[in-house]
């Protein structure tokens, strides 16, 4: 079976279910450069990836011979997604795959997609029809070249055919087809908005007339891929219907450095403020060299009195090892106490099935050593699973207070070098707004990837703490810190990062500070 997907415009959200679903049968996906790639996610981990859009500098490949490959992939009994940008048949090519399937004698089914004419408008804050002011909405390709003289599309008649013209792939062609419409009877103060990728984190909208969209276009140097919509309708943008763009971090680039397996929550969280989100995964989550100081500790399980978890990986790590040894939950004993040092590291204690009996109020290890002493252990020692190389403070401080504690660990965390190369370019060029570190061992690794050149990396850009003790360490390595949690929490972070961008819907932050 081959499927023929739209993929929708750019936010992976506006993938269909049923697109999800053939995605999750699939053997092959065959995609273009129109399909946002995290949607290929939902493909099996195995499944066959076949990229048939532009490479730069590489001739596109030919529509024959992607019909060649649909028709290969489903003689060989796949299960096929060919998963094309917005709508598969708006000006997708999916008719011809189609037929060259039925010729084929190969089964086929299509499954629409949001396409970028109706979506790119609506998260620009165009409706491309509205009550008195348009009543018909027309799609048309702006690849071909009126000045030839040639083209099918009859300019004359789409004029005035429909109030609102959505144009696809048009703008390089502005000025020709401006000049078209304006001499078929459009009016020259016609409302005109070119939306550069709409629907992703970098949307670009500029809006003009008729008469001055060709040369605004040319000013600003707005590229495609950019949806045009002409007509009266685009002027319900001013009226506060642009929503995307006035989210509070739209146009910022924000680089998340975290270990990749945890990245989820902070950049969920910008990227619903609009934020373009950069994972930098400056950590690898990995086993420890030696399992064994953990082994022993979960054979001796009924000995602890607490066991205190101080990350959410510590959590992870400490239940997959018990499963490993073909245990769960029950091994914990009855009359231990359960610690956690953060309100995300106790949901991960909680998620793992297990009840929290202590969270400090504030979540550092110093606060955690107050609640543990004033919490009057139940005698019994204190086990820590947690990462190989982690702050002292907490283990020195309770055997200071007098208690047996036993700290193997649980997981280790190694520097990470993917995506190195492109994040110093984006640093150099000035392609970054903010960067975020949420943990010490992130400075350190970031420090440790880019070396004495972090400092002046970071330098154009502005740096956002999740709290006191990992500002401390960027300091420590001469970064200057624009702004710091209050709460020493993901949501607390957000927050800080919000402060430096308030009020800065044209673009303008609060100023970089100048000194350390
Ligand atoms: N089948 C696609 C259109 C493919 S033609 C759909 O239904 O959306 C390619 C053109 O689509 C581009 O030149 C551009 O005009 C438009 N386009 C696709 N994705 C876009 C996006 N995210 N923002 C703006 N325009 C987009």
């Amino acid at each position: 079976m081959i499927y023929l997907v739209g993929s929708g415009p750019g936010d992976p959200g506006l993938f269909t279910v049923k697109g999800v679903e053939c995605m999750r049968a699939a053997d092959a996906v065959v995609y273009d450069r129109l399909a946002p790639e995290a949607l290929l996610s939902h493909a099996p981990q195995g499944a066959e990836k076949i990229y048939v859009g532009k490479k730069p500098g590489a001739p596109t490949m030919p529509q024959e011979e992607i019909n060649a490959t649909l028709v290969r992939l489903g003689r060989e009994g796949k299960t096929v997604v060919r998963l094309k940008g917005g709508d598969p048949y708006v000006f997708g090519r999916g008719g011809e795959e189609a037929l060259a399937l039925i010729e084929a004698g190969l089964p086929f089914e299509v499954v629409p997609g949001v396409t970028s004419g109706i979506a790119a408008p609506a998260y620009a804050g165009i409706p491309v029809t509205h009550r008195h002011v348009s009543t018909s909405v027309a799609f048309v390709t702006g690849h071909e070249d009126p000045a030839k003289g040639t083209e099918d599309v009859d300019w004359e008649g789409i004029a005035n055919g429909a109030e609102t013209l959505v144009l696809y792939m048009g703008v390089g062609r502005l000025r020709e087809i401006s000049k078209r419409l304006i001499a078929a009877g459009r009016a020259g103060e016609t409302p005109v908005a070119c939306v550069r990728w709409g629907t992703r984190p970098e949307q670009e909208t500029v809006t003009a007339t008729l008469e001055t969209v060709a040369d605004r276009i040319e000013e600003v140097g707005l590229k495609p891929p950019a949806i045009t919509v002409i007509g009266d309708v685009v002027s319900l943008r001013e009226d506060g219907l642009d929503w995307y763009e006035r989210r509070p971090l739209f146009g910022k680039r924000i680089v998340v450095t975290r270990a990749r397996a945890q990245a989820g929550e902070l950049s969920r969280e910008l990227d619903a403020r609009g934020a373009e989100v950069l994972e930098f995964p400056t950590i690898e989550i990995k086993a420890p060299e030696d399992f064994a100081p953990l082994d022993a500790a979960i054979r001796d399980l009924d000995s602890f009195g607490w066991i205190v978890f101080t990350s959410a990986n510590g959590v992870a790590a400490f239940v997959e090892r018990l499963r490993h040894h073909g245990l769960d939950l029950r091994a914990v004993p009855r009359g231990a106490k359960l610690a956690a040092i953060g309100p995300a590291t106790a949901d991960a204690v909680r998620a793992a099935g297990l009840r929290v009996d202590v969270v400090p109020g504030e979540y550092r290890a110093e606060a955690l050593l107050e609640a543990l002493l004033d919490g009057s252990p139940s005698g019994g020692k204190v086990l820590i699973p947690r990462a190989k190389v982690a702050r002292e403070v907490l283990p020195e401080k309770l055997r200071e207070a007098g208690l047996e504690v036993v700290v193997p660990p649980a997981y280790e965390t190694v520097p990470s070098e993917e995506g190195k190369d492109e994040l110093r370019e984006r640093l150099v060029s000035g392609g970054v707004d903010c960067v975020t570190f949420t943990a010490s061992s992130t400075v350190e690794s970031f420090v440790g990837a880019f070396g004495g050149g972090a400092k002046d990396l970071l330098s154009n850009t502005r740096v956002a703490c999740i709290g006191p003790i990992t500002a401390e360490t960027a300091r420590g390595h001469g970064i200057r810190v624009d702004a710091e949690a209050t709460e020493y929490t993901i949501p607390g972070l957000v927050g800080a990062v919000l402060g430096l961008f308030a009020g800065a819907r044209d673009g303008t932050a609060v100023p970089l500070k100048k000194d350390g």
